[in-house]
């Protein structure tokens, strides 16, 4: 398993907004899907294309076209805070969803809802912004592979090491996306020094 972290400055300016404790809900919206649009297209840098012939205005020439579907799953909830960047980006790529929330005193998985569409010829796109122990991703990539997956991309906010070795154990042929690769897991859980809760930043929940 390979993680690729974005060494972008644009990447660096969006984090650094979502870390701050004092960026509200509507705009650590905003800044989650403009760094959703650098961290689809970074999943989305090796997909197959293929050669198709075209008019332009002045001239015939070939371009290329994405060769495969792009399905994205939503890891709940805080994946829906990528969904608006992969749908813009790819307007017809098929959604997924995979409802899981984390036990507080174990950081166990816990399924409550899980939806996906045919995931077979795709490139799927597991969205799980806070890969934290790495149990929530690798239960949503055991459900992806159950379900056909085989060509599958995790992307990421903030990645803790422990996570980013829990995955490449787990699932070594899933490549891990992120902003940035951050220090450690904290006592409780949290990514350090991370951005606190994703869902709650993204919702206004308590
Ligand atoms: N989930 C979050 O939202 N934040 C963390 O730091 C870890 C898991």
């Amino acid at each position: 398993m390979a993680i690729t972290t974005l060494d972008h400055p644009l990447a660096a300016d969006l984090l650094t907004i979502l870390r701050n404790k004092d960026t509200e809900p509507p705009e650590f919206r905003q800044i989650a899907e403009r760094l959703g649009y650098l961290l689809v297209a970074e999943a989305l840098s090796d997909m197959p294309t293929t050669e198709v012939g075209i008019e332009t205005p002045l001239e015939t020439t070939t371009g290329t076209q994405l060769r495969r579907p792009v399905v994205a799953v939503a890891v709940l909830r805080a994946g829906l805070g990528l969904l608006h960047s992969v749908l813009t980006l790819v307007p017809d790529a098929a959604i997924g969803f995979a409802g899981v929330q984390r036990n507080e005193e174990t950081a166990e998985p816990m399924e409550y809802y899980t939806r996906f569409p045919a995931l077979g010829s795709a490139r799927v796109l597991i969205l799980e912004p806070m890969l934290a122990t790495g149990g929530s991703l690798s239960w949503a990539i055991d459900k992806a592979k159950e379900n056909g997956a085989r060509d599958i991309v995790a992307v990421c906010v903030v990645a803790a090491p422990e996570g980013v070795a829990a995955i490449a154990t787990a699932h070594p042929d899933v490549r891990v996306v992120a902003a940035a690769l951050d220090r450690e897991l904290s006592p409780s859980f949290y990514i350090a020094p991370g951005l606190g809760d994703m869902g709650d930043r993204l919702f206004g929940t308590l």
